[in-house]
């Protein structure tokens, strides 16, 4: 079945246009945009649907280890997908079951990728458990890899020592910088992230705090 956690040898393996076929050229059969927007951790898409009109050129990837969830996604996009038919809506935005803690460059090329968004992550509470944190030095490395320069990474979370956690993380990781809070009250992403994902309405249902940090991915030092 598609469920099964496979993974492409590399990005030019992966048939996307099984995922995205209205940006396939009939004539060539080669894609005509990539994956540029990823949600990490999508969970039920209400991130994915928003954000599909903002960037109708744009394809968008959510990332999802559940199999339910990953499943009911898919049914999701195929509804909407059915329903707007006609404006050829919502074909901008896929899902893949998969563990993006691994093998992230198999899916994207070095530098692919325009934004990263991680919206409410598994806390992951314990101190034995921060390891398996979905940001760690290790991983922003390989996050890093897959970003453009000028590219940013999106979080938000309800648990305040969770975002402590991934601010410290990335401001000590040398190719990420934190945009401040003015360049946060000017972004889209920002706004829809806020309030788009499921996780996100549940913390305003219970009146919760919401922690946002957006980091830039700077150039690679030129080694003189
Ligand atoms: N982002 C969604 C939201 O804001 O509503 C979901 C938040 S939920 C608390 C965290 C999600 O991350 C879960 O759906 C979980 O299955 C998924 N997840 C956890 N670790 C993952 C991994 N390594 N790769 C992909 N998804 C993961």
């Amino acid at each position: 079945s598609d469920h099964q956690l496979e993974y492409p040898a590399s990005p030019d393996e992966m048939d996307w246009a099984e995922l995205y076929p209205e940006f396939q050229d009939q004539s060539t059969g080669e894609m005509t945009n990539q994956v540029t927007i990823a949600d990490i951790g999508c969970g039920f898409g209400g991130l994915l649907v928003d954000l599909s009109p903002e960037f109708p050129n744009d394809l968008i990837l959510g990332m999802e280890i559940r199999v339910q969830v990953t499943n009911y996604v898919e049914d999701r996009i195929i509804a909407l997908r059915n329903n707007h038919a006609k404006d050829k809506g919502y074909q901008n935005i896929s899902v893949l079951r998969g563990n993006a803690m691994k093998f992230l460059p198999n899916f994207f090329h070095k530098g692919q990728l325009s934004k990263m968004f991680f919206c409410f992550p598994d806390p992951h509470f314990k101190q034995r458990k921060h390891k398996a944190r979905i940001i760690t030095n290790t991983l922003l490395s390989e996050y890093a890899f897959v970003l453009k320069e000028g590219g940013v990474i999106y979080t938000i979370t309800d648990v305040k020592d969770l975002h402590d956690w991934m601010v410290k993380h990335l401001e000590e990781h040398p190719l990420f910088q934190r945009l401040g809070a003015e360049w946060e009250s000017k972004d889209r992403c920002v706004q829809i992230m806020t309030h788009a994902t499921e996780e996100g309405k549940k913390v305003e249902r219970k009146k919760g705090d919401k922690f946002v940090a957006c980091f830039e991915r700077l150039a690679n030092p030129t080694i003189i």
